[in-house]
């Protein structure tokens, strides 16, 4: 059964209409009348039709402006006009409206008019058969990012006119990656089918629902009256994503972190929208996951305690933005490249590549540099292990380590985790711990040391002569060697004054079996001064600059 619905002010036209559809279409159709455009407006916003047809001389004027509403209004409906007069230039100008075809009244037999419906109706499927790929996620049929752009920028548009509210949710999965993982994609897609399926439960037909790609999701809720109301939105969606779900015969739960952001209130450009919402998401997900977060709350107090970088370091490592750089150190005496320091750096999309001078500090201060210092020693020790299948004789990476790393307490058994992981030989790992957390020697720093040390990890003492320089240290804790700090080796040979500080630090590390390495050598009159001296390796752009890994091992010789 057809559902036709005729815009005709015309009654004799009408009725001629209706005779020839029942000789085309056999009584296979059902047909509407009504004689103006915003009564058939009011019509289409109720019903559905699958073809409308227009009078263009309506008493309200010209048809064409309107043909834009019965697209919006019934989408699934072609349009096809009837005029009066054969004029090619109002044809086109009917087609480049949005209507699908353009007849003309006595020139139409019941034929012709029966085909052309039919046409326009099988045109219009293909069209938005179309347009549905393009524009809608396969998997969940949700909207895609293309589309959910479209839409943002209509919703937006819409918040203007009517002074409206609307809210961006941001959906990520927590540990979605670890089930698709284990269960393997199959599991993972008919998951991410009921979860999309679930967040269409929780909205209105007004919302749309997005799959951004991977398992985040978006949600956009329109014309928003209270943040009450957005509340009870996110709660539901938690909640019903978090309902136990059948896969395969298996029985899983997944829950989900929500970050939410208002237009116009959290910002005026709807461009910041998707990074608000993301970096709310994010907070929801720094406490713990199964919860939401407004971009308002959690940003405002993150301007004034500075953990808006916070929030940023936490995207940073889940987004893979960090990266390592190697510097190689060459041994002096055999001219050999014996390791690699590594180096972090961060890949900021839109800052470029930072250096780790601007971001170690604060991560010190906010705690990142856990997890982040994990993923070091976890990337570092992967490229020693992939070294050592190489061949490379002695792929030992050199890891920096902050002070708050060595008094976590589970350092060695984190340590010992990525070894075994990655079958690295201890004896390839090297940490570098700077003086100052000597300082504050306490039992248990030296009892985490020993740990260490007793896995066969060697530890040396990073940036040596910068501050204290101590000889105590080297008696106390258990190193393998020390780095001279750039600042003594920059004005090598002609600051005597340096140039004795080195020397007799040399002399020291040779006394006491520890192997000296001098940080930044730059120059071939710094190079002769070490080599007289009798120091035992070098780091620096004379050698080479930080650089990453498969550049960097152009410098080592395969055994
Ligand atoms: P560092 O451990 O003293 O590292 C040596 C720094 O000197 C590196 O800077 C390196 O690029 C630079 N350098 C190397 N050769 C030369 C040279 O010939 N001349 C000069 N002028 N500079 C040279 P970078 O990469 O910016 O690292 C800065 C500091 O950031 C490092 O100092 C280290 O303390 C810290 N850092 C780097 N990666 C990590 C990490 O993964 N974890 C922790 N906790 N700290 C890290
Ligand atoms: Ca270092
Ligand atoms: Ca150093």
């Amino acid at each position: 059964m057809i559902k036709l619905l005729l815009v005709e002010d015309d009654h004799k036209e009408a009725l001629r209409i209706n005779t020839m559809l029942k000789e085309g279409l056999q009584d296979q159709f059902t047909l509407e009348q009504r004689l103006t455009v915003s009564d058939a407006l009011d019509l289409v916003q109720q019903r559905c039709f699958q073809a409308i047809i227009l009078d263009l001389h309506l008493p309200e004027g010209q048809s064409f402006e309107s043909i834009p509403q019965f697209i919006q209004y019934c989408p699934g409906a072609p349009i096809l006009i009837l005029s009066g007069v054969e004029d090619e230039e109002q044809a086109i100008l009917a087609v480049k409206s949005g209507a699908q075809d353009y007849l003309i009244k006595g020139q139409t037999s019941s034929s012709t008019l029966c085909r052309a419906i039919r046409y326009a109706i099988e045109r219009h499927r293909a069209t938005q058969r179309i347009t549905e790929l393009a524009h809608y996620d396969h998997l969940t049929g949700l909207a895609n990012r293309g589309l959910f752009y479209e839409r943002l920028n209509c919703a937006v548009a819409r918040c203007n006119r009517n002074d409206m509210a609307m809210a961006l949710l941001f959906l990520d999965l927590d540990h979605f990656k670890a089930i698709n993982d284990r269960l393997g994609h199959e599991c993972g897609d008919s998951l991410l089918k009921t979860v999309a399926a679930r967040i269409k439960k929780c909205i209105r037909e007004i919302d749309t629902g997005v799959r951004l790609g991977g398992d985040e999701f978006a949600i956009l809720l329109e014309q928003i009256v209270s943040v009450e109301d957005i509340g009870a939105v996110a709660e539901r969606i938690l909640q019903l994503v978090a309902q136990p779900i059948i896969v395969q015969h298996h029985q899983l739960q997944i829950t989900a972190s929500l970050g939410v952001t208002i237009y116009p209130w959290d910002s005026a450009n709807p461009q910041d929208l998707l990074a608000h919402a993301d970096a709310a998401m994010y907070r929801a997900k720094a406490q713990g996951g199964n919860n939401y977060q407004f971009y308002t709350a959690g940003m405002k107090t993150a301007g004034l305690d500075g953990s808006t970088l916070e929030v940023e370091l936490q995207r940073a490592l889940a987004k893979k933005e960090f990266l390592l750089h190697y510097q190689p150190q060459l041994d002096l005496r055999t001219k050999q490249v014996i390791g690699m320091e590594a180096l972090l750096r961060w890949h900021h999309p839109y800052q470029g590549l930072i250096g780790p001078n601007n971001f170690i500090p604060q991560a010190e201060e906010n705690g990142m540099i856990l997890p982040i210092g994990e993923w070091v020693l976890r990337a570092a020790s992967k490229q020693a292990k992939y070294w050592e299948k190489q061949g490379f004789p002695t792929p030992h990476v050199a890891v920096n380590l902050s002070a708050r790393q060595i008094h976590q307490g589970n350092l060695p058994t984190l340590i010992q985790d990525i070894l075994q992981q990655t079958h690295l030989d201890p004896e390839n790992l090297k940490l570098e711990l700077t003086e100052t957390f000597l300082i504050h020697e306490t039992e248990a720093t030296l009892h985490t040391l020993r740990e260490l040390k007793a896995m066969g990890v060697h530890l040396y003492i990073d940036d040596f002569g910068a501050g204290y320089a101590s000889l105590r240290y080297l008696k106390l804790f258990p190193v393998d060697g020390i780095k001279l700090d750039i600042s003594l080796i920059q004005e090598l040979p002609h600051n005597t004054n340096d140039a004795a500080i080195v020397k007799a630090i040399i002399s020291l590390g040779r006394a006491l079996g520890l192997q000296v390495i001098a940080e930044g050598v730059e120059n071939q009159e710094q190079v002769d001064f070490l080599e007289e001296h009798d120091c035992d390796a070098i780091q620096g752009y004379w050698v080479a600059p930080p650089l990453p890994a498969n550049e960097s091992a152009q410098h080592m010789v395969q055994a």
